[in-house]
């Protein structure tokens, strides 16, 4: 057999070869877990040439391990991407997605439509690092312009964004980074490079945490940074770590020396070296396992939340749904240019009865589990007000769609009859 891994091939062959070979030493089929620290030089020449970069080889797991490397291979290919490094978290995916970029002094604008922890990571802890972050509402295309300085590093939202399912009109958005002469970075967790391709709507990177739908099951935490390949690091000043010499590696210059694959060895080379968020093989493997299956997944997925959304919209119970693949979501005109394939799984519907109904609702779920958690096999619920965005203000609940009222749901691929039953027995319970 040749290699199934190159362009020509759909999604769901590249799901399952794309950076995966028979393994050389054994033929193993499956991709081994290389289970492994360190890794023999053949000599001393070339242990130097794989530290000065000149050959590309395994050294040690901090930086490179063969399992890791098929994942990143993968979703590098997934997504449409030059390359990709995989790190410890979603939460490390991000850092790791700014550290090149920013400096003290530098800030980033992002959305106010962000999962909780991001906020959190984005409004305050960020700040220790003298970084900062910019809270703009996106679908005000005219105020992310305005929010854009000359310290700006870096332009940052979902494309399908928690907790509401919200779209970002990622073309109108990477239109206003590409003119500031920054990049914009899309975490497409919610979305996954099956409903949604944002390097093909402009993203400079993708940020995932692979903890969620494309491991699918819940088991791992994990992370990736997906570069385009496509940003000019050198068209200015804005970027020395990546354009001038870089002091922390021997006074490298990476865009001149990796061309479009600069960010990915940065990442590798300084990111992964310096600040050791790294994945480790044994993770990697579940999420090569998952992302085997994450076409079929997501099918299912998108089908059951429409499904459940649509009953739960015509429930006298429930006030309101933000489902966007509903009809009367202001999103529902994205859905074809954005992600083609549907709107996800994430939603919230705000209950009458407000908080006091949604704490009830999700205690009297059987099937839904409540855990601050999405994209597993299973359904999931919480409430968002009195969990992942209680360290938000009211103000803040609002703008991130996680009103006191307002529960959220991470629709699974279970039968969606037996969840929409257990949606209307709990439903009754809680507003009775
Ligand atoms: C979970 C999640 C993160 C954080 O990922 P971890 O793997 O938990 O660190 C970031 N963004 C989104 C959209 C998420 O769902």
């Amino acid at each position: 057999m040749s290699d199934p891994t190159g362009p020509k091939y759909g999604f769901e062959t590249l799901q399952i070869h794309a950076g995966a070979r028979p393994d050389p030493a054994t033929g193993s089929r499956q991709t081994p877990i290389y289970q492994s620290t360190a890794f023999v030089f053949r000599d001393a020449e070339h242990a130097a040439a794989l530290f000065n970069l000149q050959e590309v080889g395994y050294i040690y797991s901090r930086l490179t391990n063969p399992t890791v490397a098929v994942l990143q291979e993968r979703i590098a290919t997934l997504e449409g991407g030059a390359g990709a490094v995989c790190c410890s978290s979603g939460h490390a995916a991000q850092i790791m997605a700014l550290f090149p970029l920013m400096e003290p002094g530098r800030n980033v604008v992002v959305s106010t439509r962000l999962y909780g922890g991001t906020v959190t990571q984005f409004s305050q802890t960020i700040k220790r690092f003298g970084w900062s972050a910019k809270f703009v509402d996106f679908d005000d295309h005219a105020a992310i312009k305005d929010a854009i300085d000359d310290d700006t590093r870096a332009v940052f939202c979902e494309a399908v964004a928690n907790p509401g399912g919200h779209i970002s009109d990622l073309d109108a958005i990477s239109a206003i980074s590409d003119a500031a002469g920054i990049p914009l970075i899309v975490d497409n967790t919610t979305a996954t490079p099956y409903l949604c391709r944002p390097i093909e709507h402009g993203a400079t990177l993708v940020v995932h945490s692979t903890t969620k739908y494309l491991t699918g099951n819940g088991t791992v935490t994990g992370g990736c940074v997906v570069d385009s390949g496509k940003f000019d690091w050198a068209a200015n000043d804005k970027f020395p770590s990546l354009s001038q010499p870089e002091p922390a590696y021997h006074g490298m210059k990476f865009a001149e020396t990796f061309g479009p694959l600069a960010f990915t060895f940065h990442g590798i080379a300084i990111g992964l070296r310096d600040l050791g968020m790294t994945m480790n093989p044994q993770g990697a493997h579940y999420t090569l396992m998952g992302i085997e299956t994450l076409s079929l997944r997501m099918e299912r997925h998108v089908e059951n939340a429409k499904k459940i959304a649509e009953w739960l919209e015509t429930d006298p119970r429930v006030d309101y749904v933000t489902y966007a693949g509903l009809p009367s979501s202001p999103y529902y005109k994205l859905i074809d240019k954005i992600c083609p394939r549907g709107a996800g799984a994430l939603f919230t519907f705000a209950v009458k009865g407000g908080y006091e109904a949604c704490v009830k609702l999700v205690d009297n779920l059987e099937i839904f589990s409540h855990v601050a958690n999405l994209g597993d096999a299973r359904s999931l619920i919480i409430h968002s007000a009195s969990t992942t965005h209680r360290q938000l203000t009211a103000e803040q609940q609002k703008a991130a769609g996680a009103a006191p009222e307002v529960v959220r749901v991470s629709i699974g691929i279970e039968d969606a009859d037996d969840l929409i039953a257990d949606l209307d027995q709990a439903l009754a319970k809680s507003t009775s």
